[in-house]
């Protein structure tokens, strides 16, 4: 690990100004925030992240689950994993986010790991986490070792000739389904971001992964009111049932009215390189029968577009039976 600068910022204000040395003035001068630090401090041991300078952000006054005047949640960026999982809001009115919560990593690792760390965690590529392959996620213009390599954990969605690596995380799917708003404090000031606009897609630049720019603290996700009378569901599938990322995973909320679909939100997760909201399925879905029929045609028109490598060609399949069964729990449950 490289030798780095420390400090803790107190204030939004110092974290800011901290932050925003980043990759513009001072060369070199990379400044990372850390919180829960479950994956930088990872990537610091490996070598793969070297910032020059650490600023602790745990002193932000960013830990609180509070309900909104319009009947939705707002979630402090320093929620931890486990507080988020827990919350009785949560627990009842978003279902899917407690459940992929509590289907990733493990009970250590989520009462560390925050609600803005979640949303940056970075990919699990071996390439990415090993400096002795070329990568261009890491090393923009080296190549990318897992276009011939071994690819069975890549992505098939949202891929470019440049990166195929996945994005890891599960809650990210749920808040994708959710359509969450994320708050952000920069050296401009306020702003929110959808989350269907946070996220970029690798292209020509995978070292870009959002829309942050230097300085910018993540203060919040906001949730709407749940739909009335909807039903959620979290699915993973993996190779083994705990401690492991997705192959595939989809998060469904749905409202059924008289045996029809009416509303229905769809996020697949370890196939696409970003969270992957597919409105295919949804417009496939909105105003159906609910049934396998349906589902069957939502799953083919959400992997339509699939781009599988040599190892990987078996998730178009996996990803359209978890969406399959997804649906089908969320329009069956008690
Ligand atoms: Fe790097 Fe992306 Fe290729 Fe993995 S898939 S080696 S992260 S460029």
């Amino acid at each position: 690990m490289n030798e780095f600068d420390f400090h803790r910022a107190t204030t939004l204000a110092q974290a800011v100004q901290s932050g925003a040395q980043s990759g513009t003035a001072q060369m070199g001068a990379e400044v990372r925030f850390v919180a829960g630090g479950t994956n930088l401090v990872d990537l610091m041991k490996l070598n793969i992240e070297a910032p020059r300078q650490v600023v602790d952000i745990n002193g932000l006054p960013l830990d609180k689950i509070e309900r909104l005047p319009n009947g939705g949640l707002r979630i402090g960026a320093l929620v931890r994993n486990s507080t988020l999982a827990h919350d009785p809001n949560v627990l009842r009115d978003y279902p899917v986010l407690s459940q992929a919560l509590l289907s990733g990593a493990s009970p250590q690792l989520r009462n560390m790991a925050t609600t803005s760390g979640n949303l940056l965690q970075r990919t699990r590529c071996q390439y990415f986490r090993d400096v002795a392959h070329e990568c261009n996620k890491r090393n923009p213009g080296s190549g990318c070792a897992a276009m011939d390599g071994f690819n069975r954990t890549m992505a098939i969605l949202g891929t470019s000739d440049a990166c195929i690596a996945t994005n890891p995380s599960d809650m990210n799917v749920a808040l994708t389904a959710l359509e969450a708003t994320i708050h952000v404090h920069g050296v401009k000031g306020d702003r929110t971001i959808a989350i269907r606009d946070f996220y970029l897609l690798p292209g020509d630049t995978p070292n870009k992964e959002t829309v942050l720019e230097p300085g910018d603290v993540i203060t919040a996700v906001t949730l709407a009111p749940p739909a009335p009378g909807s039903r959620s569901v979290y699915l993973k599938l993996r190779d083994r049932a705990e401690y492991e990322f997705a192959l595939s995973s989809a998060a469904v909320i749905a409202t059924v009215q008289g045996g029809t679909l009416r509303r229905v939100r769809v996020a697949l997760g370890g196939v696409g390189t970003v969270p992957w909201r597919s409105t295919e399925a949804e417009q496939a879905l909105e105003n159906k029968p609910v049934g396998v029929t349906s589902f069957r045609a939502a799953a083919e028109a959400a992997l339509q577009q699939a781009k599988p490598r040599e190892g990987n060609a078996f998730k178009v399949e996996l990803a359209k039976r978890c969406l399959v069964r997804a649906l089908t729990l969320a329009t069956t449950q008690a």
